[in-house]
């Protein structure tokens, strides 16, 4: 499986963990907004196994979760996919992820997350760690201003496209059209291999 490897050495590389299940254009965008506002030169999709702030399995197995991942950063020289969680399989754990890349990356690690996980995120798992190794951008996924809390965060005046993987899936569950809210080309992906249509409401 691609994996970023070692040509992100000596760059300033930003993280974007997730399922993506699948992966969609807000997804992209935000982490486009990213590369050109703070000048990350590079952007890591980050596929956990099992994301321990959900409760359900993800719809779409570890592999095609990645493949779209693989088909969504094509051709943008400043993304790429970490395959490294799903490699070592079971819950990940951001934190281990970071330990894992930090001293491969220069400076230190962006850490960027959707204000959905703002609540909740000093549950998460040595999170005074995380919040002491990366530097945390929150983005916005809505209109709504942006929660408090995270004072060490950096607040994104990004530009919200309120679209998720839920949304996605909901709409594929009952025919809906979502062409367009992920790229062609993972649009062609889900089509092929008949993914989500059996998941109505998750
Ligand atoms: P689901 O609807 O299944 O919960 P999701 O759309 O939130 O999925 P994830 O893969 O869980 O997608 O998200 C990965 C990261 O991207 C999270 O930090 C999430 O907050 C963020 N994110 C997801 N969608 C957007 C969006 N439209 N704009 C900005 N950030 C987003």
């Amino acid at each position: 499986m691609a994996a970023a490897g070692p040509m992100m050495s000596k760059q300033r590389v930003a993280l974007l963990g997730g399922t993506f299940d699948p992966v969609h254009v807000g997804h992209l965008f935000v982490a486009e907004e990213v590369h050109r506002l703070f000048g990350y030169q590079r952007i890591l999709f980050v596929p956990a196994a099992q994301p321990p702030h959900k409760q359900r399995q993800p719809c779409a197995d570890a592999q095609q979760r990645l493949e779209m991942l693989q088909l969504a950063v094509a051709g943008n020289h400043a993304f790429a996919v970490e395959s490294w969680e799903l490699h070592q399989g079971g819950v990940s754990y951001t934190v281990d992820t970071v330990r894992h890349l930090s001293g491969r990356c220069d400076g230190r690690l962006g850490l960027i997350i959707g204000d959905d996980l703002v609540e909740g995120f000093d549950r998460w798992h040595l999170a005074q760690e995380l919040i002491r190794r990366t530097d945390i951008m929150v983005a916005r996924r809505d209109d709504r201003p942006l929660p408090g809390l995270l004072s060490a965060a950096t607040a994104l005046d990004n530009s919200p496209l309120a679209v998720s993987s839920s949304m996605i899936r909901e709409r594929i569950g009952r025919g809906a059209a979502f062409r367009y809210l992920v790229p062609e080309s993972v649009y062609d992906y889900i089509q092929r291999h008949g993914l989500y249509r059996m998941h109505a409401v998750r």
